[in-house]
């Protein structure tokens, strides 16, 4: 039984931690905030009106973790989404109502043909890459490619390069369903719709997405706290470790800010692998080429994230009635405009939304009659000209409702209360690296055995038990659980 502990009650922690005690390991898990989940923790607020998770998906979370450590959680179907315009709506999901019914059924046939080999791809650790690593995972890895057939194999490697506009107009003629499924795959992303690659980072959200579960993230978290719980490990709140100590290249435990040292055989990091390397970390610790590798990885945030209580529902002008999941992407070219104002550190007065409306399945979140509405603002930078304040959280919170209001006539006069998170409060709230979602961008260069960094995607590190674990490290995006699973796996 080896002394155990994880660094960040995130999701990802959570489930290494849970994995970890399942073992018999003796695991302590410590967490800055007040309350474990990380960005996926529920909260008030608004006297009244919760959200499900600062981020609002569930539908990435792995059947595999949730299975291994016996979560217990309800899955339900995804809602299908709405995709709006002032004039339009299109709805894509389990019923597609679309002017293009067969361009929607050639993207489907795709996705699940590449599914079918990204969800063993994404569930695995990565192989090593090294001069001595041994050939039989990359050669597994390989014949995974080899058996989707010859053709679906060299369509795969030449749509994976592409810009995610260009691949959905082979398929999709009607550029609105187009916007709404390329914002999708932008989340987390330095991209717009014409961007090259952005194919491939949408073919990886798409592949890890499953069925959604009741109470959303939130839900999740509550069920890796409990079984954390019954598994005997240790969660400690408002424990922020401040030093990973080491001797002799190996770690021997950890000191926390308020000066508390805890031994341990291995230190699980799961949050940002920057912060865990490069801040708690003693750098003559650290191989000199380390600090270079880890700085090179880019994440710069480009999201912010808006909660509104509504005194009512949230009405879309083009199709009246409750809806859970809506998409306001404007056209392919709104999109990459959005885009290229991030580029020169500003916002757009029209900002692409990621909407969810949690209490259209469960009132209990809000007051008889009211609403929450749950947005995932694109487009936003960590790096503002203007920089970070009041006014400017003031002015995104504007142009949100005004981008919101442009579909949904009439939403700004039933907003009771709103909370805006701007990047720069997402990095300050969570310790997210410049805001960044998944603690690195996914870019080709940063995914697979790149994720960090090449050398580190196994989640070991060049310090003795030292392992990093967060969205940080493969398979990334997405609320998978699986970076935190696979992490306590290798150990
Ligand atoms: C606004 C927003 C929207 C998102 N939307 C989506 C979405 O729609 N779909 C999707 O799939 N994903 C989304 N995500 C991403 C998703 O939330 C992340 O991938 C995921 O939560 C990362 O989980 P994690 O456990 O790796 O890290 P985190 O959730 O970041 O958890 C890391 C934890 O470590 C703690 N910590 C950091 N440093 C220390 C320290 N020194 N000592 C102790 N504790 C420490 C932090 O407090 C935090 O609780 C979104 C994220 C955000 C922020």
């Amino acid at each position: 039984m080896a002394r155990v502990v994880v660094i960040g009650g995130g999701h990802n922690g959570l489930a290494a931690a849970v994995r970890l005690a399942r073992a018999k390991h003796q695991v302590t898990v410590l967490e800055a905030r007040p309350t474990p989940g990380g960005s996926a923790a529920g909260a008030e607020f608004h006297p009244g009106y919760r959200h499900t998770g600062i981020f609002h998906d569930a539908s990435t979370f792995s059947d595999v973790v949730a299975r291994d450590l016996g979560l217990r959680i309800t899955r339900r179907p995804l809602p299908d989404a709405v995709i709006a315009t002032a004039e339009v709506a299109r709805t894509v999901g389990a019923t597609a109502d679309l002017p293009d019914p067969a361009g929607w059924a050639a993207y489907r046939k795709r996705l699940d043909e590449v599914r079918k080999y990204a969800s063993t791809v994404l569930s695995e650790p990565p192989p090593r890459t090294d001069a001595d690593a041994p050939l039989l995972p990359l050669a597994k890895t390989a014949w995974g490619l080899r058996r989707l057939g010859q053709a679906t194999m060299m369509e795969l490697l030449r749509i994976g390069p592409m810009a995610v506009e260009d691949w959905l107009a082979e398929m999709i003629a009607d550029p609105i369903t187009r916007a709404g499924l390329a914002l999708e795959g932008l989340h987390g992303t330095w991209m717009g719709p014409r961007s090259p690659t952005s194919t491939a980072t949408l073919l990886l959200l798409e592949s890890l997405r499953g069925q959604d579960v009741q109470g959303g993230p939130a839900a999740v978290v509550d069920a890796l706290v409990d079984a954390l719980k019954t598994a005997g490990g240790t969660l400690r709140c408002e424990a922020r470790v401040a030093r990973v100590l080491t001797k002799a290249g190996r770690v021997t435990g950890v000191e926390t800010a308020s000066g508390d040292r805890i031994d341990a055989d291995h230190v699980v990091a799961a949050c940002d692998p920057r912060h865990a390397l490069l801040d708690l970390v003693d750098p003559l610790e650290l191989p000199p080429a380390l600090e270079r590798d880890m700085s090179d990885v880019r994440a710069r945030g480009l999201c912010a994230k808006v909660h509104l209580a509504l005194s009512g529902p949230l009405e879309l002008a083009a199709k009246p009635g409750v809806h859970e999941r809506i998409l306001v992407a404007g056209q392919p070219n709104d999109l990459e405009r959005a885009f290229d104002q991030v580029k020169y550190r500003r916002f757009a007065d029209r900002l692409p939304l990621d909407i969810r409306v949690p209490t259209a399945s469960d009132s209990a979140l809000a007051p008889a009659g009211h609403h929450v509405v749950s947005i995932l603002v694109h487009a936003v930078p960590f790096v503002l000209d203007e920089g970070w304040s009041d006014a400017t959280r003031e002015k995104l919170g504007n142009a949100v409702l005004a981008s919101l209001e442009a579909v949904a006539p009439g939403v700004s006069g039933r907003v009771v209360a709103s909370e805006v998170l701007t990047p720069a409060d997402l990095a300050d709230r969570f310790g997210l690296p410049q805001g960044h979602l998944w603690h690195g961008e996914l870019a080709i260069d940063q995914l697979f055995v790149a994720r960090p960094f090449l050398g580190t995607a196994q989640y070991a590190t060049a310090i003795g038990g030292l392992w990093l674990a967060s969205a940080g490290t493969h398979p990334g995006g997405g609320f998978t659980g699986l970076s935190g699973w696979n992490a306590a796996g290798r150990l």
